[in-house]
């Protein structure tokens, strides 16, 4: 048997129609390097989706491979209770100094949606033992994504991934969400005055008072297709979260680490969340791991002798993983460094200056909007009505496979193909992205 037929013989791959995979069997990867995948073939592909978001430095960047190798030979792995280590603490000691101010104290998971269902709780039991009992339920934005475990997919908006689960998910209010490429109110991205917060304003009027958190993407809806809004959003939000004593949960677990020009989406509004929820970027795609983070406030709710039955009583197997901590480190290395949040603000200009140059005038081309290194092109039927696509025809994916006979790792959301690569990117790959994917999208839109 072939390595293909072997892995559909065993395999269930995430996020995925398995019978898809008899058109387009899984492309089995050998090694990878900086932007760089390679398939048992050789064949080469542009990784300009950082697989899956999370691959902030390119593949086998040598600072993290040689922080884990040394990690390796002293400590794997420890129970998080009662015992810690180096790792852990120098990691907390670190990011501590880069997170929004106010956030402080640092709880470990091993995913995103863990490190969300952690925070869920915590904002609840938070409420509870501050004599708020009443403060039960959860608000979300329409489109948001925060995982797919069930307290996740509670207060993730996104029906493709939730309806049908409906009958066993927690009941969370929903909150139309920004829609800026087709603003309800007429505005632009330069009129907008963030007018669609009156959604907002009126769901907080009615549930405000028994509401717990708002859980919330910052700045870019990643799953709903990389939509983006303004910083303005959530200076608002803060606001009347301030007012209905409600929690912000940033889920920066997309954004962090520079994604979107800052370290954090949440800088970009000057203001703080109560509860930030990190993965992703953190380990730059290297170990499972995952971090809530939240104020000595909320912290201080929970401190008590251990008789009051006021502990947060959460806990993962992997929590502080010291492998997961070496990679975290190594990151944060690299990104001071080899200063990469100056690099990616340039590659960041560079990129959208050059994808609007060979993409923009496409017939099919509805919107190409940027927040840092992320560049989403909207693909549209109609460009002046902006008239989607039918869905059956699946256009995105069509590209997509396209895409990989070419050379490129797209992975598009529906019908927005979107690049969102490793900050150190370099500009002849930047280049050479741009090509195949304007080739792709010809060969199949242009036909
Ligand atoms: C990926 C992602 C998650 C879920 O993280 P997992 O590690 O896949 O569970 C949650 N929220 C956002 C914004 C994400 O991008």
């Amino acid at each position: 048997m072939t390595l293909e037929e072997l892995d559909l013989k065993y395999i269930w791959h995430p996020c995925s129609q398995m019978k898809d995979y008899e058109e387009l069997p899984p492309i089995i990867i050998k090694k990878a390097k900086g932007i760089y995948l390679y398939d048992k073939d050789d064949k080469q592909y542009i990784d300009i989706v950082s697989s899956w978001w999370c691959n902030l430095l390119g593949h086998c960047n040598e600072t993290i491979n040689n922080n884990i190798k040394k990690q390796l030979d002293k400590l794997e792995h420890v129970i998080f209770a009662n015992f810690s280590h180096e790792g852990a603490i120098e990691l907390t000691k670190q990011l501590s100094e880069i997170v929004p101010k106010g956030l402080c104290k640092f709880n470990f998971s091993d995913n995103g949606s863990s490190a969300v269902e952690s925070a869920l709780k915590m904002s609840f039991q938070y409420h509870y033992q501050t004599n708020n009992p009443q403060k039960t339920k959860f608000m979300c934005l329409d489109g948001g994504y925060h995982g797919e475990t069930i307290g996740a997919l509670s207060v993730g908006a996104m029906d493709l991934y939730a309806k049908i689960y409906k009958p066993i998910l927690i009941d969370s209010i929903r909150i139309k969400s920004p829609d800026c490429y087709r603003c309800e109110f007429n505005k632009t991205r330069q009129t907008c005055d963030t007018e669609c917060f009156e959604h907002v304003k009126k769901e907080f009027k009615k549930h405000g008072k028994n509401t717990a958190a708002i859980i919330i993407e910052p700045l870019l809806q990643g799953a709903a297709g990389m939509k983006i809004y303004p910083a303005k959003y959530l200076k608002k939000l803060r606001e009347i979260c301030n007012e209905y004593k409600v929690l912000i949960i940033a889920d920066e677990i997309a954004t962090g680490f520079g994604r979107t020009g800052k370290m954090f989406a949440f800088e970009h509004a000057q203001v703080s969340p109560d509860i930030m929820v990190i993965s992703k970027g953190l380990t730059g795609g290297y170990m499972p791991m995952s971090i809530t983070i939240t104020t000595q406030e909320i912290y201080d709710a929970f401190y008590a002798p251990y008789s009051e039955g006021k502990a947060f009583m959460h806990s993962h197997t992997y929590s502080g993983n010291p492998l997961g901590c070496a990679a975290a480190l190594g990151v944060l290395k690299v990104i001071k460094d080899e200063n990469i949040l100056k690099i990616a603000q340039k590659n960041a200009k560079y990129l959208n200056e050059n994808i609007n140059l060979a993409l923009k005038n496409h017939k099919n081309v509805g919107e190409i909007r940027n927040i840092g290194l992320i560049n989403a092109i909207e693909l549209v039927l109609d460009k002046d009505k902006k008239i989607d696509f039918n869905p059956k025809d699946r256009v995105g994916y069509q590209i997509y496979k396209k895409a990989l006979k070419n050379g490129l790792l797209l992975r598009p959301l529906g019908n927005v193909l979107y690049f969102n690569p490793p900050l150190n990117i370099k500009k002849d790959e930047i280049d050479k992205a741009i090509s195949l994917c304007l080739k792709s999208m010809e060969e199949i839109l242009d036909k």
